[in-house]
């Protein structure tokens, strides 16, 4: 018998070889019926594997990440054994889960080609495949028998992929008429893969190098019911209308040059001045909550990086150092602002009275990323960060813990973002060795977060073992209008720093000791945050951000004069005004102005020339009636002010 550990910590003993679908088959057969993958000591395991040894497990089911992945990782088996079925000949890349589906690329034979069109046969395929409910069966193999299979088939995509493995890791699973190499999980048999969609093509060079040749990319997803694929399409629809690359263009907000390079947004004149309105509304958040401003410049001396470390994880693989043409020193464009910050701490000695301290900066960091990655502003290659860096004793963390949480609350409410999740990154109590810091500074700090988010009514999850090296954090999901999940801002424990720029306070005992380092971006980027804005509201931001608050229609030529009347008034208010005075038709101007997502649109003519007033129409809503100008402007001013 072996001893199975639930996550709850109760025990149960089982029959040496027993598999998760027969736990799950021992707690209820509606559990049985649901769950799709489980993870055994840490690591993923089909249902139908069996386990041999004491383990501590978790049974995953659709909503949980693992179990979608091991759906749509089995997906792609079903889609591979299809694409095999119609196109004899196709050799394999590679065949992943997605966060939001799955794919498979593919070399196809001779000069076959597959466009949009074949999608749907594909798909029929699949489905009929799925309908004969054939099992995926794992197997271990060798590396020779696996080299001898994939020669024999002559696929040389995943001859490469074997020869990199090493002979103990090598499985092979079998579906159907096809087996592949993968290490798994996956589905006990396709038969719950009801609702299948096959999204997109596109070319995608082998092991993403552009010299080697280029696959055929074939996205897709699937659900176990076809109503969830049809509201997963409808989403994707919704999604589509909501492209921040497509809202910012059409208002203007930002753009890039190929010239200027890619990945480096150009903020144009409407969205700097948005982005100047996010940025002051956190700078009056930052003296309310008593942070200091600082400025860093835009590049470091390669040494300031690699002590902060950040030259192991960013420098060899992102932007190569910059000489100076004497000297040749080597200097690096940053990638994060916290060294810069470390050394501003380092200026002066500190007492344990000063703490915390706490520096802001909208700090512009540079990261290279491959420019298949780059995505509009969610993935750029140069971005400012809201950074704020703390540094306090270690029995202050609490206290500062709940005053960014209370910030971070603060964003939240005044851009409409009402649903978001929270989770809390700890270590691994069981592998203590791979972190740095004693335990006391751990337990401390681990404490000081959990009690904070409850202070703060925070329902959040706790995850063991995902903390960084160098301290626990707690980061921020929100879900936007149309259900997505954006990570948003972070705040992250750091003794690392501290450590590593020997940062010191003189205690209450006339001791040195070290202060601890909290990071902390709510925003995440200022990037970023303006996308997930975007894309949430659809363009259509709280009257405080938005570019223009009102857009007055003369109903002819003859009301120009009055409308600017008008414009000069509001102007005075600082409501933010445009007039559209061409020689259009009312009509056409109302409806071009509601495309510009203005939020009020006010109508001016004869009437409202004679009685000092506007007609007022609110941007998707229609005619809100007759008001006076003064009571126009008041109604702004009070609906502007952030909440
Ligand atoms: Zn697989
Ligand atoms: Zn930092």
């Amino acid at each position: 018998m072996i001893k199975i550990e639930f996550p709850d910590k109760s025990k149960k003993e089982f029959p040496e070889g027993v598999t998760g679908f027969e736990i799950a088959q021992s707690i209820s057969p509606g559990l049985a019926r649901e769950v799709l993958s489980i993870t055994v000591n840490g690591d993923i395991f089909d249902l139908t594997r069996p386990i041999h040894e004491n383990a501590a497990i978790k049974l995953h089911k659709w909503d949980d990440p693992e179990g979608k992945h091991a759906f749509w990782h089995s997906s792609a088996h079903l889609m591979a054994e299809a694409l095999e079925a119609l196109y004899p000949g196709i050799k394999f890349g590679i065949g992943p889960a997605i966060d939001n589906g799955f794919y498979y690329d593919v070399d196809l034979p001779g000069d076959k080609v597959i466009t949009e069109k074949d999608l749907s046969t594909i798909e029929q395929k699949m489905t009929e495949l799925a309908r004969q409910k054939n099992k995926l069966c794992r197997r271990e193999t060798s590396k020779k028998e696996a080299l001898e299979i994939y020669t024999k088939k002559g696929d040389e995509y995943k001859l490469e992929l074997i020869s990199e493995l090493n002979d103990k890791e090598i499985t092979l699973y079998t579906l159907g008429n096809f087996t592949d190499l993968c290490k798994g999980p996956h589905l006990p048999s396709t038969e719950s893969i009801k609702a299948i969609k096959l999204l997109s093509i596109a070319g995608a060079y082998w092991r993403g190098d552009e010299n080697r040749k280029q696959l055929t990319r074939i996205y897709g997803v699937s659900f176990p019911k076809q109503k969830m694929l049809d509201e997963h399409l409808k989403m994707l629809e919704e999604a589509k209308k909501r492209d921040h690359r497509k809202i910012g263009k059409e208002l203007e907000l930002f753009t890039f040059s190929q010239r200027v390079g890619q990945g480096l947004p150009l903020w144009l004149p409407k969205g700097a001045r948005l982005r100047e309105r996010l940025e002051d509304f956190l700078k009056a958040l930052h003296r309310k909550y008593g942070y200091e401003p600082v400025i860093t410049p835009h590049i470091g001396q390669k040494e300031l990086y690699v002590t902060s470390g950040h030259y192991d994880k960013y420098g060899k693989d992102s932007f190569q150092p910059i000489l100076s043409p004497d000297e040749k020193e080597e200097f690096l464009l940053k990638p994060m602002n916290c060294p810069h910050h470390c050394e501003i701490y380092r200026f002066k000695p500190h007492s344990y009275k000063e703490l915390p301290i706490r520096y802001a900066e909208f700090g512009t960091v540079y990261r290279y990323e491959q420019s298949g990655e780059l995505h509009g502003l969610t993935r750029v290659r140069g971005f400012t960060q809201d950074d704020a860096h703390i540094f306090c004793r270690p029995d202050q963390l609490k206290e500062e813990f709940i005053k960014v949480i209370d910030i971070v609350f603060s964003i939240f409410d005044a851009l409409d973002f009402h649903n978001f999740t929270t989770q809390i990154s700890l270590r691994d109590p069981d592998d203590k060795t791979k972190y740095i810091g004693s335990d006391e500074n751990w337990e401390k700090s681990e404490k000081a977060i959990l009690e904070a988010c409850e202070e703060k009514g925070l329902k959040t999850k706790i995850v063991k073992g995902e903390a960084a090296f160098y301290g626990p954090k707690l980061d921020f999901m929100v879900n936007d209008a149309i259900g997505r999940e954006w990570q948003l801002g972070t705040i992250q424990i750091d003794y690392n720093l501290p450590e590593r720029f020997e940062l010191e306070y003189i205690g209450a005992d006339d001791v040195r000791h070290r202060p601890v380092m909290i990071h902390r971006a709510p925003f995440g980027s200022m990037e970023r945050f303006v996308a997930v804005l975007i894309e949430h509201t659809e363009g259509k931001f709280p009257l405080w951000l938005t570019p223009d608050q009102v857009v007055i229609l003369p109903i002819s030529e003859k009301f120009n004069d009055y409308a600017k009347k008008v414009f000069n008034f509001l102007n005075n208010y600082d409501i933010r005004t445009l007039i559209d005075d061409r020689n259009e038709k009312i009509g056409r101007k109302i409806r071009d102005n509601e495309l510009k997502r203005i939020p009020y649109l006010l109508i001016v003519g004869e009437k409202e020339m004679n009685e000092k007033s506007v007609a007022v129409r609110k941007q998707g809503e229609g005619n809100q009636g007759n008001m006076k100008l003064e009571e126009f402007a008041e109604f702004i001013i009070k609906r502007a002010k952030i909440k």
